[in-house]
């Protein structure tokens, strides 16, 4: 996994998101209903993470508006399926583009353009959750934001 260049082919990020969506729920046997279906698509729109506001009123532009608890509900289905991991930093949520893997949200942000990505850290998980339980903890839910300079505003020179 490399961080989204500035410019590349996002029709295809949604596409591809989309439609491995589709297969996991099908093989999941959980429903991608219409709405949740629009809504993950908005959450694709980019590599920056979206809030339930903003959702909101991209839904309404489409002149089908959709209540606000319906579209917290549908959020919290992407959310358990493993289709969208939340920025807690920026109050919003960014698309999975592996949910047939699933793992926590590891976030990578950068400062100056917004973009996130996904930190791509398999062994992270584990080392977390044993260094927590040899604290005696039990990990339920591990999130992790690095925030930074993406390759290309980082080539635009510091900051
Ligand atoms: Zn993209
Ligand atoms: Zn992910
Ligand atoms: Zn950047």
């Amino acid at each position: 996994m490399t961080f989204p260049a500035p410019s590349h082919d996002h029709d295809h990020c949604i596409a591809a998101a989309l439609a491995l969506a589709e297969q996991e729920c099908r093989r999941r046997g959980a429903r991608l209903t219409e709405l949740r279906r629009r809504v993950l698509a908005l959450v694709w729109d980019s590599h920056c993470p979206i809030g339930a506001y903003a959702l909101l009123d991209r839904l309404g532009h489409d002149g089908r508006a959709a209540a606000p608890p319906t579209v917290y509900r549908a959020l919290d289905f992407l959310l358990d399926q493993g289709l969208i991991h939340r920025v807690p930093s920026r109050n919003g949520y960014i698309g999975c583009p592996r949910p047939d893997h699933p793992h926590a949200g590891r976030i990578l942000l950068c400062r100056r353009c917004g973009r996130a990505s996904e930190l791509d850290a398999p062994d992270l998980d584990a080392a977390i959750a044993a260094a927590a339980t040899a604290q005696g903890f039990h990990a339920h839910r591990l999130s992790l934001e690095i925030e930074g300079l993406c390759p290309a505003c980082h080539a635009d020179g510091p900051e």
